[in-house]
């Protein structure tokens, strides 16, 4: 049994999670990727600087994001000397036991995200099977692993054995939709790929594909921003990955959480939004 996972929530005893991007630094290229850079843009911050400013927000759980964030200059010592438990996307590039001793142990939870085009399968699972080792006898202090590999068409039907060999490791493996906003006109999946993949029933991370409106995707009152937000590379806060609602800057002291939901007329579609906020669509005149 890995740690347990903080709820994350408004309510009195819940915690609030703050998804950090502190640079779309990355050493993958993804086809699919729309997050990714090879230089660190102007007007980035040092972790050492993410993690003072965050200490001076009330030192929330954070969630490192990217790009990769283990590519970051000062990784190790950002999460070792962060007060409160951490969780992170990775794409594992490296040997899980080339950190320093405690570095995993410092997270709740962890997404290994596969990326056929920069690892063969095999070499993958070998660094997650490295990773699970290092809490052999010590379960109760390994994150909860979840891994997802993006359904691109080109590899569809590799997917049920490859989420079978994950699973049978130990990790919470699933699959995830090419996924564009709403009304995106880059290319996701044709109706045919649609249809294939669904055949093959593979756990999938979110219900719909990004493609697709959701039903309820009209006016709503959210409470993102309350106990969930996206922090980008500059420090600018957004309630979640999608509404441009602000919420002030983590590095000038304008940053506030929010004190109610709002209403919100963004299309919703990232897993994340859905898994983090709660929201009630409103009856509207039209
Ligand atoms: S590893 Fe992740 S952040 Fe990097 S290019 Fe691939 S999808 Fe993008
Ligand atoms: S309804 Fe969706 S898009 Fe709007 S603020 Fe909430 S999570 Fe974000």
């Amino acid at each position: 049994m890995s740690r347990p996972v903080a709820d994350i929530g408004p309510g009195l005893g819940q915690t609030r999670l703050a998804i950090i991007l502190p640079s779309l630094l990355c050493n993958y290229d993804c086809p699919y990727c729309r997050i990714k850079a090879k230089t660190r843009q102007r007007g980035e911050h040092t972790l050492a600087a993410w993690r003072d400013a965050l200490i001076g927000i009330g030192a929330p759980l954070v969630h490192i994001a990217g790009g990769e964030p283990t590519v970051l200059k000062g990784f190790a010592e950002f999460v070792l000397g962060y007060p409160a438990p951490l969780r992170m996307t990775t794409n594992l590039w490296r040997a899980p036991d080339r950190w320093p001793p405690g570095v995993w142990a410092r997270f709740e939870y962890v997404t290994l995200s596969f990326h056929p085009d920069h690892t063969d399968f095999d070499a993958f699972a070998a660094r997650a099977a490295r990773l699970l080792a290092l809490f052999h006898r010590r379960e109760d202090q390994r994150p909860r692993l979840a891994c997802t590999i993006v359904a691109d068409p080109r590899w569809i039907d590799a997917l049920p054995d490859w989420i079978e060999r994950l699973t049978a490791l130990g990790l919470d493996a699933r699959a995830q939709y090419l996924n564009r906003p709403v009304g995106d006109a880059g290319s996701t999946y044709t109706a045919a790929d649609l249809a294939r993949l669904r055949a093959l029933g593979v756990p999938m991370s979110s219900d719909a594909a990004g493609q697709e409106a959701h039903a309820d995707n009209g006016a709503k009152m959210c409470d993102a921003g309350m106990a969930y937000c996206h922090i980008d590379p500059r420090g600018n806060a957004h309630r979640c990955s999608r509404d441009p609602l602000w919420l002030g800057n983590l590095f000038d002291g304008s940053f506030d959480w929010l004190d109610g939901p709002r209403r919100c007329e963004t299309a919703c579609t990232e897993a994340c939004d859905r898994t983090f906020a709660r929201f009630t669509p409103l009856e509207t005149d039209s």
